[in-house]
């Protein structure tokens, strides 16, 4: 059991459903538990906000991401030891802090990966992109502006608090904005959730309140059932509806086996036509205008160019019966699609010496869709 957590939650009225085994890196359930039942209730002046930090003054002043902002609150409420509301809580966090991929530097192995070209935009960008920093921002922004704040925080300890940060970061309203939950954040993600994340998002500005017609509005963020759950299951919620590996690895810093959002692009533009083109039940194509190939190998028909759906149903139904395509204009279609699919493979380097887990599931991941889409294509001429 994660001692630490339960302290923090006796200490701040969370309100527990009994049936839970908070872990330290899951949730547990020991009996069945209904869905529609709420199983946490953490009040909103308990969450570590910018908002309820002992920095908020400080940090209200800085014109910086809120990721910035609140993985520094952290720190400065780490630092303080036995003196942080958040003590227990604190406690009950990871000693190492997970490896997020924002923060790796992008290296001649990584070639051709979907994940390179995401560092390789981060890095080059000068203030971060959606939230995301690479860890040579992150260096400038501590040095320049955060370091003044508090002596005695290093930049590592600033490190470590950003990659729980961002890990763990919830949107709760807008007047806390984002804000890390205790309890809330110990649930594992997967694609299919069995628990969901409830705040009332809409508050007053100023005070955070639902509405000033009330007083003792004591408002809380809920985790809620989304399914049934039976004894010995472990809760997942879901951190995002489609979220890839790579981000999943830049963000979280894991991978899931298997995952339906994954992509594998290709440079150039996505081309605008209509379509009329029913893609359920078939392996070649998904209906789509942008350049890619799916996490089931299959071709977007942005990649494979060809506008007239006549040709594309044609091409499928050939597919189906396993045999050949005979029209020579088709035919070249195909072997340009084969082409672009090459090309594509030959950016990754034939000889990596990778012992990085999440980057050889990844590169491996990406190779097997490209091959696969490959050879289904070459069985038609
Ligand atoms: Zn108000």
């Amino acid at each position: 059991m994660n001692s630490s957590l339960l302290n923090w939650c006796k200490e701040h009225s969370v309100e527990l459903d009994s049936r839970l085994l908070l872990l330290t890196d899951r949730v547990l359930s020991n009996d069945y538990i209904l869905k529609s039942t709420p199983i946490a209730k953490v009040p909103k002046d308990a969450l570590l906000t910018i908002r309820n930090s002992s920095m908020h003054q400080q940090l209200s002043q800085l014109n910086q991401s809120r990721v910035v902002l609140l993985s520094f609150a952290l720190a400065f409420e780490i630092h303080r030891g036995e003196r942080s509301t958040w003590l227990s809580y604190i406690e009950s966090l990871p000693k190492e802090a997970p490896d997020i991929a924002s923060l790796w530097l992008p290296t001649p192995e990584m070639d051709g990966m979907e994940l390179a070209k995401e560092l390789d935009s981060l890095c080059n960008t000068k203030e971060g992109i959606r939230g995301r920093h690479s860890r040579a921002q992150l260096e400038d922004i501590f040095h320049t502006s955060l370091a003044p704040l508090a002596d005695g925080i290093s930049f590592n300890d600033y490190l470590y608090a950003y990659a729980i940060t961002s890990s763990r970061l919830f949107t709760i309203d807008n007047y806390h904005d984002v804000g890390l939950v205790p309890v809330a954040d110990l649930f594992n993600h997967t694609e299919e959730s069995t628990v969901e994340f409830e705040s009332d998002t809409l508050v007053c500005g100023c005070c955070g309140n639902l509405s000033h017609s009330q007083t003792n509005d004591k408002q809380t963020v809920d985790i809620v059932t989304t399914e049934t759950i039976e004894p010995h299951q472990e809760l997942f919620n879901s951190y995002g509806d489609t979220l890839s590996n790579v981000q999943l690895a830049m963000d979280y810093g894991f991978t899931l086996d298997a995952n339906e959002f994954d992509r594998v692009r290709f440079d150039g533009d996505a081309i605008a036509f209509q379509w009329e083109f029913n893609d359920s039940d078939q392996e070649l194509f998904v209906n789509d205008c942008n350049l890619y190939i799916d996490s089931e190998a299959r071709v977007s028909l942005g990649l494979f160019g060809v506008t007239d759906i006549a040709i594309i149903d044609h091409i499928v139904m050939a597919y189906e019966q396993s045999s050949k395509v005979a029209e020579k204009p088709l035919r070249e279609y195909i072997q340009c699609l084969i082409d672009k699919i090459d090309a594509r493979l030959k950016e990754y380097p034939m000889h990596v010496n990778i012992t990085n887990a999440m980057l050889v599931q990844m590169r491996q991941d990406e190779i097997g869709l490209l091959e696969t889409s490959k050879r289904r294509f070459k069985d038609l001429l």
